[in-house]
């Protein structure tokens, strides 16, 4: 199949308009295409950028109908839109990635058994999907072990860590006995994420692997390049690339995976859009993941993604609101990105900054400095 060309001039549309949809909607204009993006929240990052802004819930058919018939190219910003919804604009208008892809990514069983398929390696897990089988999930699995329901969880919601059946069962109540995993609780060394891109005519390019940490189950910081071996970095990127041949995916695709403290790489999830742990490419890249994502379903060549500069991404949640400005601005080699958030709460993404420096460690001691001069 020959992709359809999609050049400057044309119109791309975004479900999801929060802050990933945001930055695709800055890195689409940038290129020169008109932007729509359909988002229910009028207050949306996304809606002060894109040149329409569909006000509406993602399962409302006349304006999914409004949006397909504006838009050359259809993409969205964030896994939990209803794939009955992708696959209605899909009749209208091309749609990447596709709905089949989206389904698998929405379940953590089912990614998990996908990934297994094609010879990835998951934390050892049970499939909870009914309360008569929590004995036997606990006997499988053993403790300590964490139970993370199946579909909408993000940034730790919807998962405990449980260290005896008791609390086992307890969790069970506390996600209302909905579909879950029960994964091993592993002891690891770090967290690193690969992703990949991929366009119509299966032309893959992989960003460099970013090492993760995480605070409060809410990534805190991206260091990039990943302190890690290169058989380990190269496995990511093998493992990533071969999750999007095998899912015939088109779009950029975020791939998370522990590094356990004896070096064994376990493929944890994955996301069918730009990721947090990815944000580090729009200054530290030749090309960032949101110009990729315009590029994939453009049906143009992938970017370049060659590093530039050693990088460390730092977030930036409600929690530091309002930051001390100045400790960001008194710095030569940090570049903020904010998204239009006027509501700060603790925990929400307000915005991130990415720091670079001639190396990794000097980089971070710029960030560890600057996070803590921002609290006040
Ligand atoms: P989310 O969808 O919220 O990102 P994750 O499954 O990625 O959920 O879990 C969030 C974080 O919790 C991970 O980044 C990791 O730090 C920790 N975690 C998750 N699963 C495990 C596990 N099996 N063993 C140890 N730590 C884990
Ligand atoms: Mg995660």
């Amino acid at each position: 199949m020959t992709a359809k060309l999609i050049l400057p001039g044309a119109t791309l549309g975004v479900l999801g308009g929060g802050q990933l949809g945001r930055m695709f909607s800055v890195a689409a204009r940038t290129m020169g295409y008109r932007v729509v993006v359909l988002d229910p929240d009028p207050q949306c990052g996304a809606g002060l950028i894109a040149d329409v802004h569909i006000k509406a819930g993602y399962d409302d058919q006349a304006a999914l109908e409004e949006m397909a018939n504006q838009c050359d190219a259809v993409t969205l910003e964030f896994e939990n839109i209803p794939s009955q919804s992708v696959r209605f604009v899909a009749e209208k208008t091309t749609v990447y990635p596709a709905a089949d892809a989206l389904e698998i990514a929405q379940n953590r069983d089912r990614e998990k058994q996908f990934a297994k398929k094609a010879g990835l390696q998951p934390v050892p897990y049970f499939a909870l999907l009914q309360e008569s089988n929590l004995q036997l999930a606990a006997d499988e699995v053993g403790f300590p072990a964490i139970l993370k329901s199946n579909t909408l969880g993000y940034d730790g919601k919807g998962q405990f860590v449980v260290n005896d059946f008791a609390e086992l069962g307890a969790a069970y109540e506390q996600v209302a006995k909905v579909d879950c995993v029960l994964e091993k609780k592993i002891n690891i060394r770090c967290e690193v994420s690969a992703i990949v891109a991929r366009n119509a005519s299966a032309e893959l390019a992989a960003f460099p692997v970013s090492e993760n940490q995480h605070r409060n189950g809410i990534l805190h910081m991206s260091i990039v390049p990943a302190r890690v071996s290169d058989e380990l970095t190269k496995l990511a990127i093998e493992n990533a690339s071969i999750l999007a041949e095998a899912l015939s995916y088109v779009g950029i695709l975020a791939v998370e995976f522990f590094v356990s403290d004896d070096d064994v790489l376990y493929f944890n999830e994955m996301a069918p859009r730009p990721h947090n742990s990815g944000h580090y490419s729009k200054d530290a890249c030749v090309t960032s993941q949101f110009e990729q994502q315009v590029r994939m379903m453009c049906g143009l060549k992938p970017g370049d993604t060659r590093l530039l500069s050693p990088v460390v991404m730092v977030n930036m949640l409600g929690d530091l609101w309002e930051p001390d400005w100045l400790s960001i601005f008194t710095q030569n080699n940090i570049k903020l990105h904010l998204y239009g958030k006027t509501e700060a709460r603790p925990g929400r993404k307000m915005g991130h900054f990415n720091v670079l420096a001639e190396d990794v460690e000097s980089a971070l001691v710029v960030a560890n400095e600057v996070f803590e001069q921002l609290q006040g």
